[in-house]
């Protein structure tokens, strides 16, 4: 026996196993997804709506039932660039924790902008370049969509503008500054850019601005301009359907080390990052694989486990399509949490699906905890998780803690959706013993709820 384990610490995949398609679950789902309904006509929306702002090759890809779809060359070639990611045991981790679990966690930190979010806007940049668009509008909160986006516009040659949400812009200067770089146009939002932001600020000049107010702001934007889209960074199928690279690269990796997973893990805040980690083991539990597809959310922020299963808008002020979904109310503001990534108010509508026919189950965690193990995992592992995806490795402390108590093996795979080096604030206030957790009650999420659109669900 050599001082090395054969035991592997990282598994990689050559480049010729980058993923050739997305894997589109809506071809696997018992019944199709309540139709999107226009917020003007309460109907079914238009193609000519949605084609105002998002391109004929993504509208497909929403709607789409082929089971998969080919990844364009130009956009292999981009994610050539980071692709396919690493899969890690975090061995050291389970020994700190006297586990007999094996933990694996599949790390998205090493795309350029630092997080999973590049996986969707490259394609979301190619397909608009592709169909003679010339910028994109978005909104990012904490700004890791921001970046990524910004980053994938000046790689295919777009213009792109940023809403920002203002308390992000002032607070987290570094995502502005990393967005900036790329070429960007960053605004604070609410801005004075748009009718949105003119009235959010005549009502409150000092509005923080929220994710629901900057999305109103970019789709206004890109709905009044002919050479602009808008592109979102998660919660739409076509954002899923990209983001499955995740999960078809980790599942070959785990069987390159003969490994298959009793529970799949992720954060969720819109759904990208545990769909796209999760979706491809989704195929296996329908053909009778048994594994537990897990999303784990804030508790400050529970859509999943403590919102309704109701037709909501998008955004605060209402511009956006009505989706069926899991919300707390598009008027929800969320507290000020670290993992600003993880405050919004609603959910995929997919992953809301899958999460009410049982195939999926969500948790939610208190920052306090999740920060707890992500310290652990940072002095085990070395690496500094975003607060988001610490939410994601606190559930596989959970999970680990419990495989120990009863003493069996269990395979726990997680996502790592993104590094924490630009939310070293956050690591502050932890380790300063100033994080505050937040919990609401019944009543105050009743009156989030209360704002619902009147439109029956089926
Ligand atoms: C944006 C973000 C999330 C949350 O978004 P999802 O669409 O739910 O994945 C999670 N982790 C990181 C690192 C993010 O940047």
């Amino acid at each position: 026996m050599s001082g090395v384990s054969s035991r592997p610490l990282k598994v990689i995949l050559p480049d010729s196993e980058l993923p050739r398609h997305w894997y589109n679950a809506l071809a696997d789902l018992p019944s199709p997804l309540e139709p999107v309904l226009s917020p003007a006509t309460l109907q079914p929306v238009t193609a000519e709506e949605l084609g105002r702002i998002f391109p004929p090759a993504l509208l497909e890809q929403e709607m789409s039932t082929e089971r998969f779809i080919p990844i364009p060359d130009p956009v292999r070639e981009a994610y050539l660039a980071f692709r396919p990611t690493p899969l890690y045991r975090a061995r050291r981790l389970e020994e700190s924790l006297g586990t007999p679990a094996r933990i694996y966690y599949k790390y998205e930190g090493v795309s350029p902008s630092g997080s999973h979010k590049t996986n969707t806007a490259l394609p979301q940049a190619y397909y608009n370049r592709e169909a003679g668009i010339r910028r994109l509008a978005t909104e990012t909160g904490a700004g890791q969509w921001g970046s990524a986006l910004s980053m994938a516009c000046r790689q295919f040659g777009l213009g792109c503008t940023v809403y920002m949400v203002r308390v992000s812009y002032e607070q987290k200067p570094y995502r502005r500054i990393l967005m900036h770089a790329y070429g960007a146009e960053v605004l604070a939002s609410p801005s004075e850019r748009t009718l949105a932001g003119r009235q959010t600020l005549a009502r409150n000049p000092d509005s923080p601005g929220s994710l629901g107010i900057a999305i109103s702001e970019a789709v206004e934007d890109a709905a009044s301009h002919d050479d602009t889209n808008y592109a979102l960074g998660s919660v739409l199928n076509h954002v899923l359907l990209h983001q499955t690279v995740i999960g078809q690269e980790a599942r070959a990796q785990l069987s390159l080390v003969g490994e298959y997973p009793d529970v799949v893990i992720g954060c969720f805040g819109g759904g990208s990052n545990f769909a796209g980690l999760a979706l491809p083991f989704l195929a296996d539990k329908a053909a009778g694989k048994e594994v537990r597809l897990v999303a784990v959310e804030p508790s400050a922020c529970p859509s999943l486990t403590r919102g309704a299963y109701a037709y909501d808008y998008g955004d605060t002020a209402g511009l956006t399509p009505i989706m069926r979904m899991y919300t707390l109310g598009h008027g929800f503001v969320p507290p000020g949490i670290h993992a600003g990534g993880l405050r919004y108010h609603g959910a995929s509508p997919l992953v809301s699906r899958l999460r009410h026919d049982g195939l999926v189950e969500a948790v939610a965690h208190h920052q306090s905890e999740v920060f707890t193990s992500a310290i652990a995992f940072t002095r085990a592992e070395g690496i500094l998780p975003a607060p988001e995806s610490a939410h994601a490795i606190h559930q596989a402390v959970v999970e680990a803690r419990q495989a120990a108590e009863e003493g069996r093996e269990r395979v726990i795979l997680f996502n790592l959706s993104g590094h924490g080096h630009f939310d070293l604030a956050a690591y502050e206030a932890y380790l300063g013993g100033k994080l505050q957790d937040y919990v609401q009650s019944d009543e105050e999420l009743a009156q989030g709820l209360a704002a619902l659109p009147q439109v029956a669900a089926g």
